[in-house]
Order: structure tokens, then C-alpha cells, then sequence
């Protein structure tokens, strides 16, 4: 076995978890080689409560405005929640990771499963804040127990995930027991050749007797370790029980964990069948509601979904029902994989593999978006891109519009090195996925994602840029997550006014608003658009799944209960509440979930403003997010196009061709668009520019001097351009 070079060595005494935290910062700097302990201020924790408030703030501190991803200033922060750890409930694993994004430019959070955050938090640490570069590839080891942080030099030539993994559990590991006490954080080549890099988050399977991994994935995150020349990140932790956390009340986190155990066991195959085929069984909601994106986002359904739909899933997980969980305690036990997998190309060729997934987006990304409706192809993108440390999402969505690029002549073989990147050629997209990770070839261009491939084309194939912006589904630099959103207004608003960018985690109301009709008015949408964003975000405050609030519900939840109220699940809410209060002692209701979350959400917008984003520009969308861009599209749904140009925007389609009519329908709405902007910053307490007003901020507590300072420079510069 490989040992790397011990460069430092810092001995340390873990502090006592108490009640959920340990007010203790491990503070890294790779340039410097220095290595600190810092304390978490009473009012850092009394207003942003744990998990991505803490890594906010702790990146504000240590940001410029004019810093990129790539400066040395740039931090990658490990954080962990006041809950994290938990094993009584489901879902009280996950890792929340914010930086500086090579997307979007601004703050982005992140979040995986894995056993990473609850292991960090019970070594003595709420927050791992590493700052700096280093100059050669670098493993950071955290021993809880021993109580040592070291960096040690890389010892290997493969930085790719997959083998990675398994070499360093075996190395760090003292016997086959100690595995499960070992978490890695890696990523691979295709994160240090792309700026679509995500983050693996390691967890060992006991029933398989193989590590596995979950992924922090949006915005580039793993891009960041590379560029820091982080091989990997391990920790180690031994005797996990159910009094880690310390908790003030043991008996509310019995109690919760009862309940919903109870409520998944006895309802979960008979409502998502999360158990049984995870995420991915949303494939065939989502086709049979035009919400699946197929060929760019330009069809929101194709016949040929059943061929990669849930039946051939159930087929394929190789651990039927119940699948895994990614930390301990979990009930719900989404992660299923594809066991045996033998891959076709690429380094790995003829090797027989687990493959991790897929889940959702996954499927949807490389099976309807780039209309490769074929299981196996789907199964070794996802494989490689997890392997390579590149995001699934990122990679099938910028896949998607090369593709219909391609179709529309702006591409040809000459400008893509050879490959003939027709939609539903699963050959040519795995050959892309390769090069994206070896930076080589067309995968270079590909590699930077959809707003950078948009520009290039403009700047090097004479492209109509404003087609480019059109069709290329992306906002603020990041690529849309997979659905369809041309009839939810709600959730093109969750999409364009999301802090980081067009990801689903931050709020999710298709079905609300789309299929169950629930959000009707703007009032309605905007009131849904400032709950559900905050509820979501306090998951990351805190250290949870967010899977286990609304893939289940409880029986009568919609007896007792009726439309947005339902959606809430108010059972699971106060589940919470008793969470929150077992942990840490306080008492809180769902009120104080809502306020929690809102400090914090309001300070990364703010942030946002900081880095020179924030505003209303920021949270346009691609028109095809929308509706139709072209002909065909219009074509693919005229009915209902017909219909709302007719009853609602009063428009006489009588003798009028598709461009008048796609004309007319654009400009309503773009507008509704807008006028939906506007009733979710009024109703966020934001100004008409979206930016959060002084009465926002001072109400919510986050009026820290250096908060107030961004503010204060932005108004000041606003009134100075008008
Ligand atoms: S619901 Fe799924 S992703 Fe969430 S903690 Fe459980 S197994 Fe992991």
C-alpha cells in the first residue's frame, strides 16, 4: 500500500459535541500551511443556526468582491448542522458545502449524503474551512478519535473517484470493521479539466462490503478541490451511537423517529416506492405531464420514455426492496445501484462496476434531454461522470444544447473534432463525456458548460447569439436541473430566483402549480415561492435529507388537510420542531423554521449582491424555460398554445401563422414572468430590483456591519447611476 509524506501534523482536542454542536472551526490554509482552530461567535450561531449559515458567513469573511473561484482566498467549507448525526430519523447525514462557484461566480451551496458531515462534527468540528492552494496533490486526514489532522502528500497516479475510494478506505482503515468508520471526499480529472466538478462523498455499503459515494454536484464545486490540489479528503470516526449529539431531549428524537419509521414502513410502497426505486421513479410522472425534458428542453414527453422507465429500474436495482441508506438510520433507503455493471469505453473498459444511481436527473439528462433512451448508456454516463467527478446534471444539460446545436448546422463535425453529436447518439455523448474529463478535444469547449459553449459559438461560428440564449438552459452560469418548466410559472420563478441558480433542491412546485392547479394566482405562486424555498432551505441549516419530508406523507396528511397546508406536511414540520428541540434544548415552531431559514437566505442573496449579482437581471431566464422558442415546438403542443392565446391573452389566431402566434405568446409570457418577480420580491421583503430592503435585513437579524456595508454600496451606487 501507497503511504504519503506527512507535511503537517496538528494534534488536536476533539471538543465535546453539546447538544448538536461543538462551536469549533477547523480552519486549513494550504498556501500558508497553517492550521487553526476557530470559535463560532454567539451571534454567528444564534442568527444563522448551523450547516450553509455558518459556511456563508465564514466565506464572506474570508471573500473580495472581485474574487474568483480560482483565487487562492477562495474557500471550500465543509459544513455540518446541529442534527447532523442523528440516527433515531431518517435522513441526518448530509454534508452542506459552500464556495465561490467556477459557474456562476458567486456563493453556491451544495449538499451530498454519505457519512462525511456527522464523522467531521463527532472528530471535534462543526465547520472544516480550508482556504489556500497547495502545490502538489495533497491528502487531508482528520483521525476523530486520535484527535490529528495531517496533510499528507498524494501518493497516487489515478485521481478518478471509483478506485480512489476503495484504495484509501483500505489504507486508512485499521481492519474490514474500521471501513464503516472512514469517509472520503474526492472528486477526479474531469473536475480538474472542467468547471462542472462535484464533490463524492464516500459511505460504506456493509451489505455489499464496498464503499460507495453520494454527490454534492451543482455549480462546480469539485473544480475547487482540484484547483487547491485536493486528492482527497478523509475522516475518520469511530463509536457512532444515538447519544453523539448530546442531545437535550432524547426522548422527542425517539418519538419523531417513531413516527415517521412507522409512516415509511407501512406507506412508501404504496406511495413513491422510494424504497424500491428511489428518485428515478418520478421518470414516468414527469413524461406523462410534459415535464420531462427531451432534446434540449424542447418536448416535455417522447414515446420512447419505456424504454428507461421506472419498470426497467425496479428490473435493474440490483437491491430490491429496500435499497440503501446513505447514513445510518435512514428508513426511507433511496440509494439503489446497479450492481455488475461491465462498462463498454473509456479506462475502465470490460470492468464490472456498482453504479451508484441513477437517479432521477441522471436519467432524465442522458435519456430524454439528449434523447438517449437507452438504460445502459445512461448507466455508463453515470458511472463516469461520478468516476471523473463531473455532475450529471451539468454535463446532460450542456450535452443537450450542443446536441440541438449540432441538429441546427451552428455545429459540425469539423468544429466537434468528428463527433456526430445527433440527439440520441449514446456513442458519440460517452466519447464527449471522456474528453470533458481528459480536457481534450471538443470536450474542452464542452467542459465549460452552456453559458461559456453559448459565447464561443457566438464569438467563433458566427451563431445568432440571441437564438443561443434562447435554447441554451442556463441562468447565473448554472444549468437547469431536468424539468420542463414552459407551464409553471411558479416553478420558472423557483428556477430564475434561486440564490445559486436553476436547481431544484431550492424549490420544486411543478406539480403544485402545473398539475394540481393549487397556486393560481400570482399572489398564490409568490406566497408559495417565499415558503417552500425557506422550508427547503433550512435542511441545510441543519444538517438533513430533505427526501424524508415529502417523499412520504402520513396517511390522512391529505384528509386532514387541504392543498398548500397538505404540501407542507404539518405532521413531518412538527416532527422537526421535536428534532431541533431534542438536539439543542430549543423549543421552536414552524414559524421559527420559516425565520431560521430566512436569515439565511436573505444573507446569500445579499452575498450575491456582494459578488456583484443580486438583482433583478440575474434571475432572467432562458425564454425556452418559458415556452416555445421555434416552430416545431410550438407545433409539438399548438392546442394548448391555441387555447391560452385565445382565452387568456384574448389574441385572434385567425389567419395568423406559428411566428405571429409564437410572437404574441412570448410577449405575454415575458411578462407574467416579470410580473411574477415582482409579487415574490414584495413578498420576500425585497426591493423592486430584488435586493433584500434595510427593514428586510434589520428584522431578520443579519444586519452585521459588513452586510450593511454591501447594502450601503449598493444603494449608493444605484442612486449614483440614476
Ligand atoms: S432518503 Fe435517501 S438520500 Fe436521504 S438519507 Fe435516506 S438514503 Fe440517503
Amino acid at each position: 500500500m501507497l503511504e504519503g509524506e506527512t507535511i503537517i501534523s496538528f494534534p488536536y482536542q476533539p471538543a465535546k459535541v453539546n447538544h448538536g454542536y461543538t462551536d469549533k472551526v477547523l480552519y486549513l490554509n494550504l498556501s500558508d500551511k497553517v492550521v487553526k482552530v476557530k470559535d463560532v461567535p454567539p451571534k454567528v450561531k444564534e442568527v444563522l443556526t448551523g450547516g450553509r449559515g455558518y459556511g456563508l458567513w465564514y466565506l464572506w469573511q474570508a471573500v473580495k468582491p472581485e474574487t474568483r473561484w480560482n483565487d487562492p482566498e477562495n474557500e471550500l467549507i465543509f459544513c455540518t448542522g446541529p442534527l447532523s448525526g442523528i440516527t433515531q430519523y431518517s435522513g441526518c447525514g448530509k454534508s452542506h458545502v459552500v464556495s465561490i462557484s467556477p459557474e456562476t461566480g458567486s456563493a453556491n451551496d451544495n449538499n451530498a449524503g454519505g457519512y462525511f458531515a456527522p464523522y467531521l462534527k463527532f472528530s471535534g468540528w462543526d465547520i472544516l474551512e480550508i482556504q489556500g492552494k497547495s502545490e502538489e496533490d495533497v491528502i487531508i486526514f482528520i483521525d476523530g478519535n486520535k484527535g490529528e489532522v495531517k496533510i499528507e502528500t498524494f501518493p497516487y497516479q489515478d485521481i478518478n473517484s471509483y478506485l480512489l475510494v476503495e484504495k484509501l478506505t483500505e489504507h486508512f482503515a485499521e481492519d474490514e470493521q474500521d471501513k464503516a468508520n472512514i469517509s472520503i471526499v474526492s472528486a477526479g480529472q474531469g473536475a480538474q479539466n472542467s468547471l462542472l466538478g462535484i464533490l463524492n462523498f464516500s459511505w460504506y455499503d456493509r451489505k455489499r462490503g464496498k464503499v460507495r459515494y453520494k454527490q454534492a454536484a451543482r455549480g462546480g464545486t469539485g473544480t475547487i478541490l482540484r484547483d487547491k490540489k485536493i486528492g482527497a479528503i478523509v475522516v475518520k470516526y469511530k463509536g457512532i451511537s444515538s447519544a453523539s449529539n448530546n442531545p437535550a431531549y432524547p426522548q422527542l428524537l425517539k418519538k419523531a423517529g417513531e413516527r415517521i419509521t412507522k409512516e415509511i414502513l407501512a406507506l412508501d410502497h404504496i406511495q413513491n416506492g422510494m424504497r424500491e426505486i428511489g428518485t428515478i421513479n418520478l421518470l414516468d410522472h414527469m413524461n406523462t405531464h410534459h415535464c420531462l425534458p427531451v432534446h434540449n428542453y424542447q418536448y416535455g414527453t417522447h414515446p420512447e420514455e419505456v424504454r428507461i422507465g421506472n419498470q426497467v429500474w425496479k428490473e435493474r436495482f440490483a437491491q430490491k426492496q429496500p435499497g440503501d441508506s446513505c447514513w445510518i438510520g435512514c428508513n426511507l433507503r433511496c440509494s439503489h445501484a446497479v450492481d455488475g455493471f461491465k462498462l463498454k469505453t473509456g479506462p475502465l473498459k470490460g470492468k464490472e462496476v456498482i453504479v451508484d444511481g441513477p437517479e432521477y436527473e441522471t436519467a432524465a439528462g442522458f435519456g430524454g434531454n439528449c434523447g438517449c433512451f437507452d438504460p445502459d448508456i445512461i448507466l455508463e454516463a453515470n458511472f463516469y461522470c461520478d468516476h471523473y467527478g463531473i455532475d450529471t446534471i451539468g454535463v446532460s444539460t450542456t450535452i443537450a444544447f450542443l446536441m440541438e446545436c449540432y441538429e441546427r448546422g451552428i455545429l459540425n463535425q469539423e468544429r466537434t473534432g468528428g463527433l456526430d453529436l445527433r440527439f440520441g447518439n449514446g456513442e458519440a455523448l460517452l466519447a464527449l463525456i471522456h474528453q470533458i474529463a481528459q480536457g481534450e478535444g471538443f470536450g474542452k469547449i464542452a467542459g465549460q458548460g452552456v453559458r461559456r459553449c453559448k459565447r464561443y459559438f457566438a464569438d467563433h461560428f458566427n451563431a445568432n447569439p440571441t437564438f443561443l440564449e434562447d435554447i441554451g438552459m442556463e441562468c447565473k452560469g448554472m444549468e437547469f436541473s431536468e424539468y420542463v418548466t414552459k407551464e409553471s410559472l411558479a416553478q420558472q420563478g423557483g428556477y430564475g430566483i434561486a440564490n445559486k441558480g436553476p436547481q431544484h433542491d431550492e424549490s420544486w412546485l411543478i406539480f403544485m402549480d402545473q398539475v394540481n392547479k393549487q397556486i393560481p394566482s400570482f399572489e398564490d405562486k409568490a406566497e408559495a415561492l417565499y415558503y417552500f424555498p425557506l422550508f427547503r432551505t433550512w435542511f441545510s441549516l441543519v444538517g438533513l435529507c430533505k427526501l424524508p419530508w415529502n417523499d412520504i406523507e402520513p396517511a390522512e396528511n391529505k384528509q386532514k388537510y387541504s392543498g398548500i397546508t397538505a404540501a407542507k406536511v404539518p405532521e413531518h414540520v412538527e416532527n422537526y420542531c421535536w428534532l431541533f428541540e431534542g438536539v439543542t434544548g430549543q423549543k421552536i415552531t414552524s414559524e421559527d423554521i420559516i425565520s431560521q431559514s430566512e436569515a439565511v437566505h436573505n444573507l446569500q442573496r445579499l452575498f450575491n449582491l456582494k459578488t456583484r449579482f443580486g438583482t433583478r437581471k440575474h434571475d432572467a431566464i432562458p425564454y425556452r424555460a418559458m415556452g416555445p422558442v421555434t416552430e416545431q415546438e410550438y407545433r409539438s403542443r399548438a392546442e394548448l398554445y391555441d387555447k391560452q392565446l385565445q382565452e387568456e391573452i384574448k389574441y385572434s389566431i385567425t389567419g395568423k401563422g406559428i411566428e405571429e402566434k409564437i410572437k404574441a405568446l412570448r410577449k405575454f409570457r415575458e411578462k407574467q414572468y416579470e410580473l411574477l418577480c415582482d409579487a415574490v420580491y414584495q413578498r420576500r421583503g425585497w426591493d423592486e430590483n430584488g435586493v433584500p430592503t434595510l427593514e428586510t435585513i434589520k428584522r431578520l437579524k443579519i444586519d452585521f456591519p459588513e452586510v450593511l456595508a454591501v447594502w450601503q454600496n449598493y444603494h449608493n451606487n444605484n442612486h449614483n447611476n440614476k
